[in-house]
């Protein structure tokens, strides 16, 4: 069974149980919003006790407070009313195993997927690659407390996130499932 049947199938039950799910409110019933990276280890639904229509979650790669990102969490306040938002980074994150150089570096010679070895990623593929990696901000991790620090503290600076709204900072354990606050963080992100 391929990727996209498997995916139809299990779709189908889905929508096949799907109850009154239909009726839902467009607004997050519980109210907050939680920015997280969007490994696959992940589940926030279930790290975070979520059903549908409960929050908004917004990931991108390493869970970062990207402009888009904070784009998302405007929105998420502005017209949906969420008035608590979770940043949540977590252990062995693969942003923490290459850098803005090593991510160019790699485009550069190869759009193929690279390997991952003890001495971190290596291009295995064939050329060409591209230099429009040079133009993008990857947004890398060196230490995760200190990420979700910065992240928590942009978003509280932000001109267009309001001072009333509690950021909260933590790291998910990928070991044990286990959310660790970052006390730095959530104190950058209190309301004031
Ligand atoms: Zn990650």
């Amino acid at each position: 069974m391929s990727t996209l049947d498997e995916v139809l199938a299990a779709n189908a039950d889905y929508a096949a149980s799907f109850g009154s799910k239909g009726s839902l409110a467009l607004p997050p019933a519980r109210g907050f919003a939680i920015l997280t990276c969007m490994d696959a280890r992940l589940d926030p639904a279930k790290y975070a006790g979520l059903s549908e229509g409960d929050a908004h979650v917004i990931r991108n790669a390493g869970g970062r407070a990207s402009d888009d990102a904070i784009r998302s969490l405007v929105i998420s306040y502005k017209l949906l009313g969420t008035r608590e938002w979770f940043v949540i980074h977590h252990s062995n994150c693969g942003m923490e195993f290459f850098t803005d150089d090593v991510m160019r570096g790699l485009l550069a010679n190869s759009l193929e997927t690279a390997a991952l070895g003890a001495d971190g990623f290596t291009d295995v593929g064939a050329g060409p690659g591209s230099n429009e990696a040079n133009y993008i901000d990857w947004l890398t991790i060196t230490d995760n407390e200190q990420s979700v620090t910065d992240d928590v503290t942009r978003i509280r600076a932000h001109p267009l996130v309001p001072n009333t709204i509690p950021i909260y900072g933590y790291i998910y354990d990928v070991a044990t499932g286990r959310l660790v606050e970052v006390a730095d963080a959530t104190k950058a992100g209190a309301p004031s």
